[in-house]
């Protein structure tokens, strides 16, 4: 029997080794990693720079706490943030760089109300598992943190007719991951945006596991050409060092003064300069030109072999969901057989994120072998 909680129904692979999207488990088998470990290593496994960085600091000194000056922090900010007027507070997980901007919205606005997404996730903390508009993850837990309110995806009347004066956030992702793989239109992200704006609540984007190129951008709503009040990065920030990151308008720094948030851990050396180096690679034109062309390139593939015979391809860049009338987690096995690691979302769909330095004959290779799985029936004919 296992000491561990059982919070994770897990593969029976132990993963032992990798080296960009090859990974090796403890048998030896190799396989190619089109999880990234849930959308975090971007740059594949044991990046060398990003490697490089974190032993060198290693060397020099791990931590100091958050009431030392910290020039690496500010490099990072200052990287993240990119000429605009925005502040950052570094944290250590997904969950907290929420977590920060729930709190930063509430102080700020001196209200409650926050309107979150029908299968959004934010996370596992109490006030990010309310955000979360998914019931089986509020199941069980007794009351929840109050003055939520879940709006069906993409439903700007329904947004129109809830917001008001009252409400503090409006939080959400651009692609929902967890949810099923779904994009949020460009109408909904811009009137979001426009609705926020007119009643005073700020916008919230989890760019959680969007963000850090993941779909073609440093940052999904980039492409939408929209500026949230507060964003949060984490999953891709330090590709495997944990690492979280909440950036808001500089107007709302004064909120978050001396003594009203804090983390022991976040921002600390060792993940700032993993994701110092990280930012220096993916926040390059070229990069993510390429990720943008790679993911067109593996969504048409996908499309020619596939399209007959499932439900829906889609996604953005490097972040694709299959949709199909079966069950994702049986698909999900096959594939282990064969040699590809690929996620779910939901239980329809496959959600697949491979490093975004996968190479194209990574992605043709993957393509065969979920067309083998798909379509010459290995899986669910019973
Ligand atoms: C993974 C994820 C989170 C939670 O991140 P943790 O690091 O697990 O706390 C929050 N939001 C989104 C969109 C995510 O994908």
């Amino acid at each position: 029997m296992s000491d561990l909680f059982p919070t994770y129904a897990k593969f029976p692979i132990e993963i032992v080794e990798g080296k960009g999207t090859i990974v090796k488990d403890s048998n030896g088998k190799e396989y190619l990693d089109f999880t990234s470990g849930i959308a975090v290593c971007n740059l594949g496994h044991c990046h060398e720079t990003v490697l490089a960085a974190a032993q060198k600091q290693l060397g020099q000194i791990w931590h100091t706490s958050n009431l030392f000056e910290s020039s690496i922090q500010e490099q990072v900010a200052t990287k993240l943030t990119a000429g605009e007027e925005r502040v950052v507070f570094f944290c250590n997980s997904g969950a907290e760089a929420n977590e920060a901007a729930l709190k930063l919205a509430k102080k700020h606005t001196g209200c409650d109300e926050i309107i979150t997404f029908k299968q959004s996730f934010h996370g596992r903390t109490i006030a990010t598992m309310t955000a979360t508009g998914q019931s089986k993850i509020h199941d069980g837990f007794g009351a929840l943190l109050p003055g939520f309110t879940y709006l069906p995806y993409n439903d700007l009347e329904a947004l129109e007719k809830t917001i008001s004066a009252q409400t503090a956030a409006v939080m959400l992702e651009v692609i929902q991951g967890e949810g099923g793989v779904l994009l949020a239109t460009k109408e909904f992200l811009i009137g979001a945006s426009n609705l926020c704006q007119k009643y005073g609540a700020l916008l919230i984007i989890d760019e959680v596991q969007t963000g850090m190129g993941r779909t073609g951008t440093r940052f999904a709503f980039e492409q939408v050409g929209i500026k949230p009040d507060i964003f949060t990065l984490a999953k891709g920030l330090g590709n495997g060092l944990p690492v979280g990151a909440m950036i808001g308008k500089a107007e709302l720094a004064a909120t978050f003064g001396p003594g009203s948030h804090g983390s022991t851990f976040g921002g600390n050396k060792i993940a700032m300069v993993a994701a110092d180096a990280v930012i220096d690679i993916i926040f390059d034109e070229a990069f993510l030109e390429d990720v943008t062309e790679k993911g067109a390139y593996f969504q048409q593939l996908l499309t020619e072999k596939l399209a007959a015979n499932v439900v829906a391809i889609r996604g953005a860049g490097l972040m694709l969901g299959i949709e199909l009338d079966m069950e994702a987690k049986d698909v999900v096995s096959a594939l282990q057989e064969l040699g590809l690691l690929t996620l779910t979302a939901g239980p329809n769909v496959l959600r697949i994120v491979p490093p975004l330095t996968v190479t194209k004959q990574e992605l043709e290779q993957a393509a065969n072998w979920i067309e083998s799985v798909l379509i010459k029936q290995e899986v669910g004919m019973k």
